[in-house]
C-alpha cells in the first residue's frame, strides 16, 4: 500500500500523484528519455518524509517499482523549484543513482542564500547536492539522439527561479507550484512575488495543453486533462490572482 497513485500518459510518461494525508508533491517520470541504462528522468521527487511522518520517498520508490522502474535507473533529476516538498528526496535519488541534477540558476542561487533557513523552519535538512547544470529557457538539449521535445519555461513568482516543463508531443504541462486545479502557488514564502506569478500564469495559459500536471492536488482535483478543462482552469485562476 503506497501513498502515490501512478497514472500513465502516452508511451513513456508517468505521473505519481501524491495521495497521502500530509504534504508532498506530485512526481513525474519520463521513461527512455536519455541514452544508456539510466534512461529515466525523474521530476520533483518530493519529500523524504513529511509532517505526518509518512515515508514519501519510500512510497514513491514502491509505486515506481510497480511500473518496473528503479531509482537506480534515473539518469537525471529535474526540480521545478527547491522547496522541501519537491526537492528534499533529490539527495537520496542522487546517492543511489549518481543522477545529474538540473534546476534553474536563479533557483539555485536563491536556495543557496535562503535554503537552509527555509528547510530548518520546516523541520527538515537541506539536501547537500549541487546542480550538474542549469536549466535555461527553451529546448532541453539532452543528447543528439533524444527525440523528446522538452521545453523549459521560466515561470517565477512562487519562488524566484521556478520552472515549468512542456512536453510538446503530449501537449503536457508540468507546472510545479505555479498553477493547480482551481488554485495558484503561494507567494507569501520568502522569494514569492504575486505579480511575477501572474505573468507566469499568463504565459502558461497561452500554451496548447491537453494535460496539466500540477505540483500538488487540491480539493478541485489533480491532473486536468482535456484542452477545454485546462483553459477553463486558467480562466478561473486568473480571477483569483
Ligand atoms: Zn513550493
Amino acid at each position: 500500500m503506497t501513498n502515490h497513485k501512478s497514472i500513465k500518459i502516452g508511451q513513456n510518461f508517468y505521473c505519481y500523484i501524491w495521495a497521502g494525508k500530509g504534504n508532498n508533491c506530485n512526481a513525474s517520470l519520463i521513461h527512455h528519455a536519455l541514452r544508456g541504462e539510466q534512461s529515466d528522468i525523474l521530476i520533483d521527487p518530493g519529500h523524504i518524509s513529511n509532517e505526518w511522518g509518512e515515508n514519501c520517498f519510500d512510497s514513491l520508490m514502491q509505486t515506481m517499482a510497480g511500473d518496473g522502474f528503479k531509482v537506480e535507473n534515473v539518469g537525471m533529476v529535474i526540480c521545478t523549484h527547491c522547496h522541501p516538498d519537491h526537492f528534499e528526496a533529490a539527495e537520496p535519488v542522487v546517492k543511489r543513482s549518481n543522477a545529474q541534477v538540473a534546476l534553474s540558476r536563479e533557483e539555485y542561487e536563491f536556495y543557496n542564500n535562503e535554503g537552509n533557513r527555509f528547510y530548518t523552519a520546516f523541520g527538515s535538512k537541506a539536501p547537500q547536492i549541487e546542480p550538474s547544470f542549469y536549466l535555461e529557457e527553451g529546448d532541453l538539449k539532452l543528447d543528439e539522439t533524444n527525440k523528446l521535445d522538452i521545453k523549459v519555461l521560466f515561470t517565477p513568482g512562487h519562488t524566484p527561479g521556478s520552472i515549468s516543463l512542456y512536453l510538446e508531443e503530449l501537449k503536457l504541462l508540468i507546472s510545479g507550484d505555479v498553477v493547480f486545479a482551481g488554485s495558484v502557488g503561494r507567494t507569501d514564502f520568502p522569494g514569492g512575488d504575486a505579480s511575477l506569478l501572474r505573468e507566469s500564469i499568463d504565459r502558461l495559459s497561452q500554451l496548447d495543453v491537453e494535460y496539466l500536471i500540477p505540483g500538488h492536488s487540491t480539493q478541485a482535483g489533480s491532473i486536468i486533462s482535456n484542452k477545454n478543462q485546462v483553459s477553463h482552469n486558467f480562466n478561473l485562476v486568473k480571477t483569483i490572482i
